[in-house]
């Protein structure tokens, strides 16, 4: 029977159980346990990917929940965690293409010994193997070709961002960069600062499945974009089935309001503004500097095809503000939010009105209500800045 599963996939570790850093950038709270205890009992999500798996510090402490009988193997592939939990061990790693381009890259595998491989095999092209998203000497067509090899499942991450990613860094088009690959490429990460719509304006990219993910580098921003998975089995098998459009189905995409994302818009490296213009320009219209990091959304007006639209099978994409976004709720309304009346994503979707006001006042439920309805102001980001919520179309106040 087909049942309905939260699912992200992006999930970086900051810290191993024995406190060694990860991805150096990320939250060092951000460990196996916290993840999990996070997924289960605050935001709800069944089924995560954690994309660090390759270190094998990461590999040890997912032995050691393993020996404790925490974790064990599902015969279709991926981990459970005491049958509350799917974690599909993952590793995001930095190609370089022969035009000198890195994008970003997710593969996923269905039991650890595949990924301790696919490890064995990076670390001859890895500097430091320990750590998160290493820069390899790797084509993207090479990791591709590679992870369907070990049975795994590949993906580009966050496909349009502008310094690491396929289409900002890597090439115009899957053949540009993928060559014989490209057709058996079947899914793309969209990313932070764009949506369904936006990303299915290139053609070439109507046939792939598209995922929303986190990629969480702190506990509190798992699950501001997620995927609502239809399947019969919450194992590796299950998921892929999904993913290749075989079996079950995505019911929905969630995500942030592209606006929101760090790289929606282009960035001015020079005098440091968002270059929030009607049309894509290549020159800042304030300082004339033509040291522009590209949008997003820019980049899109670039090698996109504004007559191509979704197409009918793709899912929806709707938008969500995660609670951590909201003027108004700070982390003890969150917190009380979720204590009393239930994860995250119930709070953002589900709980009622009223009951949400009963417990934190009015102006809390407004607001939360308000973000359900789209009815936020939005000033878009860029430049590694995220886009602001400055007011509501009510108007009743400012942050
Ligand atoms: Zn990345
Ligand atoms: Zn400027």
């Amino acid at each position: 029977m087909l049942a309905k599963y939260f699912v992200d996939l992006h999930i970086h570790i900051g810290s191993t159980l024995e406190n060694h850093p990860v991805k150096i950038t990320a939250s060092r709270k951000l460990n196996l346990i916290n993840i999990i205890e996070e997924c289960v009992h605050r935001k709800g999500i069944d089924i995560i990917g954690i994309v660090d798996c390759a270190s094998p510090r990461v590999l040890k402490d997912l032995d050691s929940l393993i020996e404790k009988g925490d974790l064990f193997e599902f015969k279709g592939g991926g981990l459970s965690y005491r049958e509350q939990l799917t974690i599909l061990p993952g590793v995001e790693v930095e190609s370089c293409e022969a035009n000198g381009g890195r994008g970003h890259y997710l593969s996923f595998f269905p039991t650890l010994s595949q990924v301790k491989e696919y490890s064995r095999f990076l670390s001859a092209y890895i500097k430091n193997i320990n750590l998160s998203t290493q820069q390899s000497y790797l084509t993207a067509q090479q990791l591709g070709e590679t992870t369907n090899q070990l049975g795994g499942i590949f993906s580009p991450a966050h496909a349009f961002t502008p310094h690491k990613s396929l289409f900002g860094s890597c090439g115009d088009s899957l053949e540009s960069v993928f060559s014989d690959y490209a057709s058996k490429l079947k899914i793309l990460e969209l990313g932070l600062s764009s949506d369904s719509q936006m990303a299915d304006t290139i053609a070439d990219l109507n046939k792939l499945t598209f995922i929303s993910n986190s990629d969480a580098h702190s506990l509190e921003k798992i699950g501001r974009e997620y995927n609502i998975f239809e399947l019969e089995e919450p194992s590796f098998s299950g998921v892929k089935q999904v993913l290749y459009q075989e079996k079950g189905k995505i019911v929905a995409n969630y995500g942030l309001d592209p606006k929101l994302g760090k790289y929606h818009r282009n960035f001015c490296d020079r005098c440091k503004n968002i270059l929030n213009t009607t049309v894509p320009v290549d020159r800042c219209p304030q300082c004339s500097s033509q040291q522009i990091i590209k949008g997003v959304y820019d980049r899109l007006k670039e090698i996109g095809d504004l007559k191509s639209v979704s197409p009918e099978n793709r899912p929806p994409y709707y938008y969500q503000i995660p609670l951590a976004f909201l003027p108004n709720v700070g982390p003890k309304t969150i917190k009380k939010l979720i204590d009393n009346l239930g994860t995250e994503m119930e709070v953002l979707h589900k709980i009622d009105f009223l009951d949400i006001k009963d417990l934190v006042g009015a102006k809390v439920a407004n607001t939360i209500e308000m973000a359900r309805k789209g009815q936020m102001v939005i000033s878009p980001g860029g430049g590694g800045f995220y886009g602001k919520i400055t007011a509501s179309e009510r108007g009743n106040y400012y942050i």
